[in-house]
Protein backbone atom coordinates (compact mmCIF):
# COMPACT_ATOMS: atom_id res chain seq x y z
CA UNK A 1 0.00 0.00 0.00
CA UNK A 2 0.85 3.44 -1.00
CA UNK A 3 -0.03 6.07 1.79
CA UNK A 4 -0.51 9.38 1.14
CA UNK A 5 0.15 11.74 3.58
CA UNK A 6 -0.05 15.85 4.07
CA UNK A 7 -2.25 18.81 4.52
CA UNK A 8 -4.33 19.81 1.67
CA UNK A 9 -3.59 21.61 -1.28
CA UNK A 10 -0.07 19.93 -1.24
CA UNK A 11 -0.09 17.81 -4.21
CA UNK A 12 -1.12 14.35 -3.30
CA UNK A 13 -3.68 13.82 -5.65
CA UNK A 14 -1.50 14.92 -7.67
CA UNK A 15 1.24 12.61 -6.94
CA UNK A 16 -1.09 9.84 -6.74
CA UNK A 17 -2.49 10.22 -9.89
CA UNK A 18 0.81 10.47 -11.76
CA UNK A 19 2.78 6.99 -9.57
CA UNK A 20 -0.55 5.43 -10.29
CA UNK A 21 -0.09 6.26 -14.34
CA UNK A 22 3.53 5.06 -14.03
CA UNK A 23 3.53 2.27 -12.00
CA UNK A 24 0.64 0.41 -14.19
CA UNK A 25 2.49 1.70 -17.43
CA UNK A 26 5.50 -0.17 -16.35
CA UNK A 27 3.43 -3.50 -15.83
CA UNK A 28 2.32 -3.24 -11.95
CA UNK A 29 -1.33 -3.41 -11.77
CA UNK A 30 -2.14 -0.08 -9.80
CA UNK A 31 -4.92 1.41 -8.53
CA UNK A 32 -5.32 5.22 -6.47
CA UNK A 33 -7.67 7.90 -4.89
CA UNK A 34 -9.59 5.87 -2.40
CA UNK A 35 -10.49 9.17 -1.47
CA UNK A 36 -14.46 8.43 -0.38
CA UNK A 37 -16.81 11.29 -0.13
CA UNK A 38 -19.76 10.99 2.17
CA UNK A 39 -21.74 14.43 2.81
CA UNK A 40 -22.47 17.09 0.68
CA UNK A 41 -19.91 20.11 1.32
CA UNK A 42 -21.58 23.54 2.65
CA UNK A 43 -18.41 24.81 3.92
CA UNK A 44 -14.95 24.29 6.18
CA UNK A 45 -16.87 24.08 9.48
CA UNK A 46 -17.44 20.51 8.33
CA UNK A 47 -13.82 19.61 9.45
CA UNK A 48 -13.01 21.75 12.80
CA UNK A 49 -11.39 19.48 14.90
CA UNK A 50 -13.95 19.34 17.07
CA UNK A 51 -16.72 17.96 14.87
CA UNK A 52 -17.42 15.16 16.40
CA UNK A 53 -20.42 14.01 13.65
CA UNK A 54 -17.84 14.72 10.76
CA UNK A 55 -15.09 12.86 12.06
CA UNK A 56 -17.18 10.08 12.55
CA UNK A 57 -18.02 10.31 9.08
CA UNK A 58 -14.75 10.79 8.07
CA UNK A 59 -13.64 7.46 9.89
CA UNK A 60 -16.28 5.90 7.89
CA UNK A 61 -15.06 6.80 4.80
CA UNK A 62 -11.82 5.99 5.78
CA UNK A 63 -12.29 2.32 6.71
CA UNK A 64 -15.10 1.88 3.51
CA UNK A 65 -12.19 3.03 1.29
CA UNK A 66 -9.23 0.26 3.25
CA UNK A 67 -12.67 -2.15 2.57
CA UNK A 68 -11.76 -1.23 -1.48
CA UNK A 69 -8.25 -1.55 -1.02
CA UNK A 70 -8.47 -5.46 0.43
CA UNK A 71 -10.82 -6.33 -2.31
CA UNK A 72 -8.51 -4.85 -5.15
CA UNK A 73 -5.07 -6.49 -3.68
CA UNK A 74 -6.39 -9.64 -2.59
CA UNK A 75 -9.33 -10.52 -4.62
CA UNK A 76 -8.62 -8.87 -8.06
CA UNK A 77 -5.15 -8.66 -9.44
CA UNK A 78 -3.61 -5.61 -8.26
CA UNK A 79 -0.43 -5.44 -6.50
CA UNK A 80 -0.39 -1.56 -5.49
CA UNK A 81 -2.78 0.48 -3.86
CA UNK A 82 -2.45 3.93 -3.38
CA UNK A 83 -4.62 5.68 -0.67
CA UNK A 84 -4.97 9.16 -1.46
CA UNK A 85 -6.17 11.14 2.31
CA UNK A 86 -4.85 13.71 4.52
CA UNK A 87 -3.84 11.17 6.74
CA UNK A 88 -2.14 13.91 9.11
CA UNK A 89 -2.60 12.26 12.22
CA UNK A 90 -0.61 9.28 14.23
CA UNK A 91 -4.03 8.04 14.99
CA UNK A 92 -5.12 7.75 11.19
CA UNK A 93 -1.93 6.11 10.16
CA UNK A 94 -1.78 3.72 13.34
CA UNK A 95 -5.26 2.13 11.78
CA UNK A 96 -3.82 1.96 8.63
CA UNK A 97 -0.84 0.39 9.75
CA UNK A 98 -3.33 -2.28 11.92
CA UNK A 99 -5.18 -2.93 8.75
CA UNK A 100 -2.33 -3.54 6.72
CA UNK A 101 -0.54 -5.82 9.08
CA UNK A 102 -3.41 -8.17 9.79
CA UNK A 103 -3.40 -8.53 5.84
CA UNK A 104 -0.19 -8.75 5.39
CA UNK A 105 0.58 -5.56 3.23
CA UNK A 106 3.48 -3.61 3.07
CA UNK A 107 3.14 -0.06 3.30
CA UNK A 108 4.93 2.80 1.92
CA UNK A 109 3.72 6.66 3.31
CA UNK A 110 4.48 9.11 0.86
CA UNK A 111 4.38 12.97 3.10
CA UNK A 112 4.72 16.34 1.04
CA UNK A 113 5.04 19.20 3.06
CA UNK A 114 4.85 22.87 1.76
CA UNK A 115 4.74 26.43 3.75
CA UNK A 116 5.44 28.26 1.04
CA UNK A 117 1.46 30.43 1.01
CA UNK A 118 2.19 31.28 -2.53
CA UNK A 119 2.34 27.69 -3.98
CA UNK A 120 -0.35 26.60 -1.52
CA UNK A 121 -3.05 29.66 -3.12
CA UNK A 122 -1.86 28.71 -6.74
CA UNK A 123 -2.53 24.88 -6.48
CA UNK A 124 -6.07 26.10 -4.81
CA UNK A 125 -6.54 28.17 -8.19
CA UNK A 126 -5.41 25.24 -10.02
CA UNK A 127 -7.59 22.54 -9.20
CA UNK A 128 -9.86 23.16 -6.04
CA UNK A 129 -11.35 25.78 -7.55
CA UNK A 130 -13.51 23.32 -9.85
CA UNK A 131 -13.82 21.11 -7.56
CA UNK A 132 -17.91 19.27 -6.74
CA UNK A 133 -17.35 20.79 -3.47
CA UNK A 134 -17.50 24.23 -4.99
CA UNK A 135 -19.52 24.61 -7.94
CA UNK A 136 -20.93 27.65 -8.89
CA UNK A 137 -19.08 29.47 -5.90
CA UNK A 138 -17.29 33.04 -6.10
CA UNK A 139 -13.28 32.13 -6.61
CA UNK A 140 -12.06 34.42 -3.44
CA UNK A 141 -14.78 32.94 -1.28
CA UNK A 142 -13.36 29.44 -2.71
CA UNK A 143 -9.83 30.47 -1.61
CA UNK A 144 -11.37 31.96 2.03
CA UNK A 145 -12.54 29.02 2.54
CA UNK A 146 -10.19 26.54 1.13
CA UNK A 147 -7.29 28.42 3.64
CA UNK A 148 -9.85 27.55 6.74
CA UNK A 149 -9.84 24.32 5.95
CA UNK A 150 -6.42 23.52 5.49
CA UNK A 151 -6.37 25.72 9.33
CA UNK A 152 -8.85 22.76 10.58
CA UNK A 153 -6.25 20.18 9.29
CA UNK A 154 -3.17 22.15 10.43
CA UNK A 155 -4.61 22.10 14.77
CA UNK A 156 -3.94 18.33 14.76
CA UNK A 157 -1.36 17.58 12.07
CA UNK A 158 1.31 15.13 13.36
CA UNK A 159 3.60 15.09 10.55
CA UNK A 160 5.97 11.48 10.00
CA UNK A 161 8.35 11.78 12.93
CA UNK A 162 12.14 10.84 12.53
CA UNK A 163 12.64 9.29 15.54
CA UNK A 164 8.56 7.87 16.57
CA UNK A 165 8.35 6.63 12.82
CA UNK A 166 11.82 5.50 12.33
CA UNK A 167 10.74 1.99 11.68
CA UNK A 168 8.44 2.88 8.44
CA UNK A 169 8.93 3.22 5.15
CA UNK A 170 8.79 6.15 3.55
CA UNK A 171 9.23 9.68 1.62
CA UNK A 172 9.05 13.15 2.60
CA UNK A 173 8.61 15.76 -0.41
CA UNK A 174 9.93 19.00 0.49
CA UNK A 175 8.74 22.45 -0.87
CA UNK A 176 7.51 20.96 -4.32
CA UNK A 177 10.99 17.96 -4.74
CA UNK A 178 13.42 20.84 -3.79
CA UNK A 179 14.55 18.54 -0.92
CA UNK A 180 13.53 14.71 0.10
CA UNK A 181 13.96 11.94 2.96
CA UNK A 182 13.83 8.66 2.20
CA UNK A 183 13.35 6.15 4.97
CA UNK A 184 13.85 2.30 5.24
CA UNK A 185 12.69 1.37 1.85
CA UNK A 186 11.69 -2.52 1.70
CA UNK A 187 11.61 -3.64 -2.11
CA UNK A 188 11.92 -2.92 -6.04
CA UNK A 189 8.10 -0.98 -6.41
CA UNK A 190 9.11 1.40 -3.33
CA UNK A 191 12.66 2.32 -4.84
CA UNK A 192 11.31 2.38 -8.29
CA UNK A 193 8.52 4.92 -6.68
CA UNK A 194 11.33 6.75 -5.24
CA UNK A 195 13.32 7.04 -8.19
CA UNK A 196 10.21 8.27 -10.12
CA UNK A 197 9.26 10.92 -7.56
CA UNK A 198 12.46 12.42 -7.37
CA UNK A 199 12.21 12.86 -11.11
CA UNK A 200 9.23 14.97 -12.01
CA UNK A 201 8.67 18.45 -11.46
CA UNK A 202 5.34 21.09 -11.95
CA UNK A 203 6.68 22.80 -14.20
CA UNK A 204 4.32 23.62 -17.00
CA UNK A 205 5.63 22.41 -20.67
CA UNK A 206 4.32 20.66 -23.54
CA UNK A 207 5.86 17.39 -24.91
CA UNK A 208 5.55 17.01 -28.83
CA UNK A 209 6.35 13.54 -30.10
CA UNK A 210 7.18 12.78 -33.72
CA UNK A 211 7.59 10.08 -36.13
CA UNK A 212 10.46 9.63 -38.44
CA UNK A 213 10.77 11.76 -41.59
CA UNK A 214 9.47 9.53 -44.15
CA UNK A 215 11.71 6.84 -45.51
CA UNK A 216 11.42 4.87 -48.48
CA UNK A 217 10.60 1.48 -46.93
CA UNK A 218 7.79 3.46 -45.66
CA UNK A 219 6.46 4.50 -49.41
CA UNK A 220 7.02 1.13 -49.94
CA UNK A 221 4.89 0.02 -47.05
CA UNK A 222 7.67 -2.00 -45.12
CA UNK A 223 7.82 -1.80 -41.42
CA UNK A 224 11.42 -1.06 -39.34
CA UNK A 225 14.66 -0.83 -41.12
CA UNK A 226 17.60 1.27 -40.63
CA UNK A 227 20.18 2.81 -43.50
CA UNK A 228 22.70 3.07 -41.70
CA UNK A 229 22.59 -0.22 -40.13
CA UNK A 230 24.14 -2.70 -43.04
CA UNK A 231 25.02 -6.08 -41.40
CA UNK A 232 21.29 -8.55 -41.69
CA UNK A 233 22.72 -10.30 -38.66
CA UNK A 234 22.11 -7.00 -36.77
CA UNK A 235 18.17 -7.01 -37.97
CA UNK A 236 15.21 -9.10 -36.77
CA UNK A 237 13.85 -11.86 -39.05
CA UNK A 238 10.78 -10.10 -39.97
CA UNK A 239 12.63 -6.56 -40.87
CA UNK A 240 12.00 -4.93 -43.92
CA UNK A 241 9.12 -7.05 -44.29
CA UNK A 242 5.47 -6.20 -45.56
CA UNK A 243 2.53 -7.32 -43.28
CA UNK A 244 1.59 -9.55 -45.68
CA UNK A 245 5.15 -10.74 -46.37
CA UNK A 246 5.31 -12.19 -42.59
CA UNK A 247 1.69 -13.47 -42.74
CA UNK A 248 2.71 -15.56 -45.76
CA UNK A 249 6.18 -16.94 -44.97
CA UNK A 250 5.61 -16.92 -40.73
CA UNK A 251 1.88 -17.83 -40.38
CA UNK A 252 1.92 -18.88 -36.86
CA UNK A 253 3.72 -15.75 -36.06
CA UNK A 254 1.30 -13.33 -37.71
CA UNK A 255 -1.31 -15.67 -35.72
CA UNK A 256 0.54 -15.24 -32.54
CA UNK A 257 1.28 -11.52 -32.70
CA UNK A 258 -2.73 -10.94 -33.18
CA UNK A 259 -3.36 -12.31 -30.28
CA UNK A 260 -1.50 -10.64 -28.01
CA UNK A 261 0.19 -7.68 -29.53
CA UNK A 262 1.08 -6.26 -26.67
CA UNK A 263 3.55 -9.27 -25.50
CA UNK A 264 4.01 -10.64 -29.14
CA UNK A 265 7.95 -10.70 -29.37
CA UNK A 266 9.32 -10.75 -33.91
CA UNK A 267 11.83 -14.08 -34.09
CA UNK A 268 14.70 -12.54 -32.36
CA UNK A 269 12.59 -9.03 -32.31
CA UNK A 270 11.51 -7.15 -29.58
CA UNK A 271 7.54 -7.07 -27.85
CA UNK A 272 5.77 -3.91 -26.85
CA UNK A 273 6.62 -5.08 -23.39
CA UNK A 274 10.31 -5.25 -23.65
CA UNK A 275 10.01 -1.81 -25.48
CA UNK A 276 8.01 -0.40 -22.55
CA UNK A 277 11.21 -1.67 -20.29
CA UNK A 278 13.58 -0.57 -22.47
CA UNK A 279 12.01 3.19 -23.12
CA UNK A 280 11.82 3.91 -18.68
CA UNK A 281 15.10 6.02 -18.78
CA UNK A 282 13.35 8.27 -21.23
CA UNK A 283 10.40 8.56 -19.66
CA UNK A 284 12.32 9.65 -16.79
CA UNK A 285 14.44 12.13 -18.73
CA UNK A 286 10.96 13.27 -20.18
CA UNK A 287 9.33 14.06 -16.71
CA UNK A 288 13.01 15.42 -15.98
CA UNK A 289 13.01 17.82 -19.18
CA UNK A 290 10.70 21.28 -19.60
CA UNK A 291 9.93 21.61 -23.57
CA UNK A 292 10.71 18.99 -25.67
CA UNK A 293 10.36 17.74 -28.83
CA UNK A 294 11.08 13.54 -29.14
CA UNK A 295 11.49 12.06 -32.73
CA UNK A 296 10.91 8.04 -32.86
CA UNK A 297 9.47 4.55 -34.92
CA UNK A 298 5.42 4.02 -34.31
CA UNK A 299 6.32 1.61 -31.80
CA UNK A 300 8.18 4.11 -29.43
CA UNK A 301 5.68 6.50 -29.87
CA UNK A 302 3.01 4.54 -29.21
CA UNK A 303 4.33 3.66 -25.95
CA UNK A 304 5.27 7.01 -24.60
CA UNK A 305 1.87 7.99 -25.88
CA UNK A 306 0.15 5.06 -23.85
CA UNK A 307 2.25 6.22 -20.69
CA UNK A 308 0.98 10.25 -20.94
CA UNK A 309 -2.43 9.25 -21.79
CA UNK A 310 -3.05 6.84 -19.37
CA UNK A 311 -3.47 4.13 -21.69
CA UNK A 312 -2.33 1.18 -20.34
CA UNK A 313 -0.78 -1.65 -21.47
CA UNK A 314 -1.99 -5.04 -19.28
CA UNK A 315 -5.44 -4.05 -17.88
CA UNK A 316 -7.40 -2.33 -20.08
CA UNK A 317 -9.39 -4.17 -23.06
CA UNK A 318 -10.56 -2.52 -26.24
CA UNK A 319 -14.55 -4.71 -26.57
CA UNK A 320 -15.30 -2.97 -29.85
CA UNK A 321 -16.54 -4.67 -32.71
CA UNK A 322 -13.96 -6.79 -34.37
CA UNK A 323 -11.55 -5.80 -31.58
CA UNK A 324 -11.75 -8.61 -29.25
CA UNK A 325 -9.46 -8.84 -26.28
CA UNK A 326 -7.09 -6.47 -27.28
CA UNK A 327 -4.92 -4.28 -25.13
CA UNK A 328 -4.80 -0.40 -26.04
CA UNK A 329 -1.62 0.37 -26.38
CA UNK A 330 -0.51 -1.44 -29.53
CA UNK A 331 -3.37 0.09 -31.43
CA UNK A 332 -2.92 3.74 -30.65
CA UNK A 333 -2.25 5.64 -33.76
CA UNK A 334 0.25 7.59 -34.78
CA UNK A 335 0.34 9.39 -38.03
CA UNK A 336 3.12 10.32 -40.04
CA UNK A 337 3.28 13.83 -41.07
CA UNK A 338 2.43 14.85 -37.56
CA UNK A 339 3.26 16.43 -34.24
CA UNK A 340 1.82 15.47 -31.16
CA UNK A 341 1.59 18.02 -28.61
CA UNK A 342 1.20 17.18 -25.36
CA UNK A 343 0.29 19.50 -22.55
CA UNK A 344 0.58 18.25 -19.06
CA UNK A 345 -2.34 19.91 -16.62
CA UNK A 346 -2.49 19.17 -13.06
CA UNK A 347 -4.14 16.04 -12.94
CA UNK A 348 -6.75 15.95 -15.22
CA UNK A 349 -5.87 13.99 -18.05
CA UNK A 350 -3.19 15.26 -20.70
CA UNK A 351 -4.50 17.66 -23.23
CA UNK A 352 -3.38 16.39 -26.83
CA UNK A 353 -3.18 18.40 -30.01
CA UNK A 354 -2.42 16.66 -33.11
CA UNK A 355 -0.34 18.90 -35.62
CA UNK A 356 -0.31 17.59 -38.83
CA UNK A 357 2.21 19.21 -41.99
CA UNK A 358 3.93 20.78 -38.79
CA UNK A 359 3.62 24.31 -40.14
CA UNK A 360 -0.14 24.00 -40.06
CA UNK A 361 -2.68 25.90 -37.40
CA UNK A 362 -2.81 24.62 -34.25
CA UNK A 363 -6.26 24.25 -32.88
CA UNK A 364 -6.73 23.38 -28.93
CA UNK A 365 -8.49 19.79 -28.42
CA UNK A 366 -11.17 19.57 -26.22
CA UNK A 367 -10.46 16.96 -23.23
CA UNK A 368 -12.87 14.24 -23.01
CA UNK A 369 -13.63 11.59 -20.59
CA UNK A 370 -13.19 8.44 -22.40
CA UNK A 371 -9.92 9.25 -24.18
CA UNK A 372 -8.35 12.55 -26.27
CA UNK A 373 -9.77 13.93 -28.88
CA UNK A 374 -7.49 15.14 -31.98
CA UNK A 375 -7.75 18.65 -33.48
CA UNK A 376 -5.97 17.78 -37.06
CA UNK A 377 -5.97 20.64 -39.56
CA UNK A 378 -4.95 18.40 -43.49
CA UNK A 379 -4.27 20.52 -46.69
CA UNK A 380 -8.09 19.87 -47.21
CA UNK A 381 -8.88 21.83 -44.82
CA UNK A 382 -9.85 21.89 -41.00
CA UNK A 383 -11.95 18.98 -39.57
CA UNK A 384 -12.38 17.95 -35.83
CA UNK A 385 -13.38 14.63 -34.72
CA UNK A 386 -17.26 14.58 -32.99
CA UNK A 387 -17.42 13.85 -29.11
CA UNK A 388 -18.42 10.19 -30.21
CA UNK A 389 -14.86 9.60 -32.20
CA UNK A 390 -12.86 9.52 -29.09
CA UNK A 391 -9.74 8.13 -28.63
CA UNK A 392 -8.50 5.52 -31.21
CA UNK A 393 -11.38 5.25 -33.58
CA UNK A 394 -11.08 9.19 -33.98
CA UNK A 395 -7.00 8.74 -34.25
CA UNK A 396 -7.98 5.72 -36.99
CA UNK A 397 -9.80 8.44 -39.02
CA UNK A 398 -7.51 10.32 -39.08
CA UNK A 399 -4.72 7.81 -39.98
CA UNK A 400 -6.75 6.74 -42.84
CA UNK A 401 -7.14 10.51 -43.78
CA UNK A 402 -3.63 10.82 -44.34
CA UNK A 403 -2.71 7.88 -45.79
CA UNK A 404 -0.96 6.19 -43.45
CA UNK A 405 -0.48 2.17 -43.52
CA UNK A 406 -2.85 -0.08 -41.58
CA UNK A 407 -1.08 -1.66 -38.60
P1 LIG B 1 -4.06 17.58 -2.38
O1 LIG B 1 -4.48 16.26 -2.95
O2 LIG B 1 -2.87 17.50 -1.47
O3 LIG B 1 -5.20 18.35 -1.76
P2 LIG B 1 -3.76 18.37 -5.13
O4 LIG B 1 -3.07 17.17 -5.67
O5 LIG B 1 -5.24 18.45 -5.40
O6 LIG B 1 -3.52 18.52 -3.57
O7 LIG B 1 -3.02 19.67 -5.67
C1 LIG B 1 -2.58 19.73 -7.00
C2 LIG B 1 -1.58 20.84 -7.14
O8 LIG B 1 -0.43 20.53 -6.37
C3 LIG B 1 -1.11 21.03 -8.57
O9 LIG B 1 -1.30 22.38 -8.90
C4 LIG B 1 0.38 20.67 -8.54
O10 LIG B 1 1.15 21.56 -9.34
C5 LIG B 1 0.75 20.85 -7.08
N1 LIG B 1 1.80 19.95 -6.59
C6 LIG B 1 2.28 18.81 -7.17
N2 LIG B 1 3.27 18.27 -6.42
C7 LIG B 1 3.41 19.05 -5.33
C8 LIG B 1 4.26 19.01 -4.19
N3 LIG B 1 5.17 18.03 -4.02
N4 LIG B 1 4.12 19.99 -3.26
C9 LIG B 1 3.21 20.98 -3.43
N5 LIG B 1 2.39 21.08 -4.49
C10 LIG B 1 2.48 20.13 -5.43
Amino acid sequence: MVIMVGLPARGKTYISTKLTRYLNWIGTPTKGQYRREAVSYKNYEFFLPDNMEALLIRKQCALAALKDVHSYLSHEEGRVAVFDATNTTRERRSLILQFAKEHGYKVFFIESICNDPEVIAENIRQVKLGSPDYIDCDREKVLEDFLKRIECYEVNYQPLDDELDSHLSYIKIFDVGTRYMVNRVQDHIQSRTVYYLMNIHVTPRSIYLCRHGESELNLRGRIGGDSGLSARGKQGVCEEMTYEEIQEHYPEEFALRDQDKYRYRYPKGESYEDLVQRLEPVIMELERQENVLVICHQAVMRCLLAYFLDKSSGTTFLSGPGMGAAYELPYLKCPLHTVLKLTPVAYAKIGAECITKVSATVERAAKGDTGTEYTIKTSAGARRATKADTGSKCATKLALELGDPPM
